[in-house]
């Protein structure tokens, strides 16, 4: 299947922590794909949009070579990538569009957790091993510590106990996987989320319109997750005690309701959640029927 270069490309990661989620936004972003497996690239049925799916590792590369338009990819794989580029003199151009709201990690250095860590000067001279050399000799240049690095391209958590290693310098979100290679989280070097970016150079008009299109409803669907729809009764004369309790309640609908004239409806769109405590609260102000619901997409 060859690639239509009027069509914008864009890399996701085929299958890995951020697959289900890169391919859910595109579908918050009304792109209806057809991805099947063992296919490298998938096209979009209803707008010029391919998709190329492929190791995490390879997106930062292929949006610097210019070989896709646009790529998720974790900041953590893209800053390694970038300093790695810089180092080799290859392309490593590349511009954000946006930080997006998954894939959130950090790269830890981690030691076994009978190791006395006193900070980052306790590895002096130790080996580290990790996926991410250039992180890490950033982090370690900056505290002036001496370290080998010892580089491998998984299961980095069994290096301490295969003897390979002295501490590990590796991803975690739970810590569950550290905790159970009898590691302990010793220090954050980097912190992580998936961000959408793009290639250097400036796009042909027609791509660059759906670019112009995916973006705000990128930040639409990104803004209706953080948001909440909340509608309640209130009687009427505890209405600014009941507005004054509401998280984030600027300027409010209220509502008459029909055959009552003691209590009115309120509705409105917040920007947080609301908690049990507030909810019992405007409960105990009299408030009734209160609602909390998802939003699942807006345009302000
Ligand atoms: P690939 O086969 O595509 O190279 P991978 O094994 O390198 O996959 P994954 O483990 O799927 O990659 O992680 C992809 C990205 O997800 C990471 O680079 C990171 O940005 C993000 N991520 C979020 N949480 C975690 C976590 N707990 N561990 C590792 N990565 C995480
Ligand atoms: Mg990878």
């Amino acid at each position: 299947m060859t690639l239509d270069n009027t069509r914008l490309r864009i890399a996701i990661q085929k299958s890995g922590r951020l697959s289900t989620e890169c391919q859910k936004l595109l579908k918050g972003c009304g792109v209806k794909l057809n991805i099947r497996e063992q296919r490298l690239i998938a096209h979009a049925e209803n707008m010029p949009i391919d998709l190329l799916l492929v190791r995490d590792d390879d997106i930062p590369g292929l949006v610097m070579d210019g070989v896709v338009d646009l790529g998720v990819v974790g900041e953590n794989v893209l800053e390694e990538t970038l300093m790695e580029r810089r180092a080799t003199n290859e392309p490593a151009d590349y511009s954000e569009l946006k930080r997006l709201d998954f894939g959130g990690c950090r790269l830890s250095l981690a030691v076994a957790d009978d190791f006395d860590y006193q900070g980052p000067q306790s590895l002096e001279g130790k080996r580290i091993a990790t996926s991410y050399p250039w992180l890490l000799k950033r982090f370690m240049d900056n505290q002036g510590v001496k370290f080998k690095s010892v580089m491998l391209n998984g299961s980095v958590e069994v290096a301490p106990r295969a003897g390979v290693a002295d501490a590990i310098c590796d991803l975690v979100s739970t810590g569950a996987t550290l905790e159970a290679n009898g590691l302990v989280e010793a220090d954050v070097i980097f912190r992580s989320k998936a961000v959408l970016i793009q290639s250097g150079t400036a796009l042909p008009a027609g791509k660059q319109q759906i670019v112009d299109k995916l973006l705000p409803r990128i930040q639409g669907l990104q803004q209706a997750r953080e948001s909440k729809y909340i509608m309640l009764h209130a009687p009427k004369d505890k209405l600014e005690d009941v507005i004054d309790l509401l998280p984030g309640a600027e300027r409010p609908t209220i509502m008459q309701l029909a055959g009552d004239t003691n209590q009115v409806a309120i509705h409105m769109v917040s920007s947080e959640d609301m908690f049990w405590e507030t909810m019992e609260g405007l409960k105990a102000l009299g408030a009734s029927s209160i609602l909390v619901l998802p939003i699942e997409k807006m345009m302000e």
